[in-house]
C-alpha cells in the first residue's frame, strides 16, 4: 500500500537528537530551540519566531495575545482545520465562519467585509495547500477596520505572495511541524511575530506566564508569575530534529515541487476530459507543494474514486469537513447553505500522496491508477 504521507529524515536529524541528549539540555529554551528560531527568522527575513509544542498551541498563544472578551469575534474560513477556529474559542472568542473562494479554497475577501461587526477583533486566514490567500488584500481590510490579521501558515512555510514571504503579512502567523507537514519534528509549531509589541508578552505566555526569559537573560534576579499563560515551549530534543529538517528544507522542497508538477502535467488532460478540477495557482502565488488535490463533480464520484484507488493499493484521503456545520459550528448557529463552497469541497476533494521519499516508481503507479479512473 502506498502511504498518503511519510516524514523524510536524513542523517542530521538523528545526529542533532543525539547531541541534544548528550548535551543534557532536553527541556525548553535550549540551544537547538535558539538555532531553529534563528533559522526561521532568517527565512522570514523579518520578525521574531518562538517555537511551540504545536501550531494549535501557537494559535492559542495568538488568541491569548488578543485578550479576547466574551462576545469578541474572530473571522475564520469554514474550510479549515478544527483548531484554526477552536484555539480562539478556548480563549474566550467566538469564531465567525466565512466561505472560501471556489478556485483556491482560500478565505473569500469579497465575503469578509459583510461579516465584520463591532465585536470583530481579528481575521485568521489559512494559505490552503501552501497557496497564498491574497494576504495583502486581507491586511488592507484588517487595517481599515482596526483588526489584527493572523496567518495560519501551517501549509505554507516559505511560500510567497507577490514576492513577499507568507507569514509576514499578519501581525502574527503560525507554523506546524506535525508529522504530516512539509518539514516535521513529529509534533511542533511556531508563532512568528511581526509586531514587536507582542514579543515580550508572547515569551511570558509561552513560559507558564512567568518572566523566566528575562531571568535567563540576566535582566532580573528572580522570576515570578506575571500573566496567565501555559506551557507551550518545545523540548530541545524535538528542536534538534527540527534544525536537521530546516537545514534540508531546499532538498525536501525540490522533491515536493517535482512531484506536484509531475501530477499537474500528467493529469491535466484526464482532468479536463472528466470534469475534474485540479488545483488553481493564481498569478503572484509561489506555493509550497504541500498538497496535490482533485475535486470531483459529486460525493458519489469521489467515493468511487476512493474505492478505485484503494483497490490499486494507493492511499488517497479527503480533507476538511466544513466547520460551520460541525457539531460545534451548528451550536454557534451554522446552517447548511451558509458556506456552499466549503460544503462542496468537503464532499468532493481528494488529496494524492506527496512527500519527499515517494519514489518515481510509486509516482508512476499513482498517476497510472488515477488516469485509469473514469469520472
Ligand atoms: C496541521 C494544521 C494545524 C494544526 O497543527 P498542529 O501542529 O498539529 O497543532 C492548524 N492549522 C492548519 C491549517 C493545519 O494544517
Amino acid at each position: 500500500m502506498i502511504a498518503f504521507s511519510r516524514p523524510s529524515f536524513g542523517g542530521m536529524e538523528l545526529r542533532y537528537l543525539e547531541q541534544a541528549i548528550r548535551g543534557g539540555h532536553v527541556g525548553g529554551s535550549g540551544p537547538f530551540t535558539e538555532r531553529a528560531e534563528t533559522l526561521l527568522e532568517q527565512g522570514h527575513g523579518t520578525g521574531r519566531t518562538l517555537l511551540t509544542t504545536s501550531c494549535t498551541h501557537a494559535l492559542e498563544l495568538a488568541a491569548r495575545l488578543l485578550d479576547l472578551r466574551p462576545g469578541d469575534e474572530v473571522i475564520v474560513p469554514s474550510y479549515a482545520f478544527v483548531t484554526t477556529a477552536s484555539a480562539f474559542m478556548l480563549h474566550g472568542g467566538t469564531p465567525v465562519f466565512v466561505d472560501v473562494r471556489n478556485d483556491t479554497l482560500n478565505l473569500d475577501p469579497a465575503l469578509v467585509e459583510s461579516a465584520i461587526t463591532p465585536r470583530t477583533r481579528a481575521i485568521c486566514i489559512v494559505h490552503y495547500a501552501g497557496v497564498g490567500a491574497t494576504p495583502d488584500t486581507f491586511r488592507g481590510i484588517a487595517d481599515r477596520y482596526g483588526l489584527l490579521l493572523i496567518e495560519d501558515n501551517a501549509h505554507s512555510l516559505y511560500g510567497a505572495w507577490r514576492g513577499k514571504t507568507l507569514g509576514t503579512f499578519g501581525q502574527l502567523s503560525t507554523l506546524s511541524f506535525h508529522a504530516t507537514k512539509n518539514i516535521t519534528c513529529g509534533e511542533g509549531g511556531a508563532l512568528h511575530i511581526n509586531h514587536p509589541q507582542f514579543v515580550e508578552r508572547a515569551e511570558i505566555l509561552r513560559d507558564k506566564g512567568t518572566d523566566k526569559s528575562r531571568f535567563v537573560r540576566g535582566e532580573t534576579s528572580k522570576y515570578t508569575w506575571v500573566d496567565v499563560g501555559s506551557s507551550w515551549s518545545i523540548s530541545d530534543l524535538l528542536a534538534g530534529v527540527l534544525v536537521g529538517q530546516l537545514e534540508r528544507f531546499g532538498e525536501i522542497h525540490d522533491r515536493l515541487h517535482a512531484i506536484w508538477n509531475r501530477y499537474h502535467q500528467a493529469l491535466s488532460e484526464w482532468a479536463v476530459g472528466g470534469g475534474v478540477r485540479p488545483p488553481v495557482i493564481p498569478d503572484g502565488a509561489k506555493h509550497t507543494s504541500h498538497t496535490y488535490h482533485l475535486r470531483f463533480d459529486s460525493l458519489q464520484t469521489r467515493t468511487r474514486f476512493l474505492n478505485h484507488m484503494r483497490a490499486r493499493d494507493v492511499t488517497v484521503v479527503i480533507h476538511y469537513q466544513p466547520l460551520h456545520v460541525s457539531a460545534i459550528g451548528a451550536k454557534l448557529g451554522g446552517r447548511f447553505g451558509d458556506c456552499p463552497v466549503s460544503e462542496d469541497a468537503g464532499d468532493t476533494l481528494v488529496r494524492l500522496p506527496i512527500y519527499a521519499s515517494l519514489s518515481d516508481a510509486e509516482l508512476d503507479h499513482i498517476i497510472e491508477s488515477v488516469g485509469s479512473f473514469a469520472p
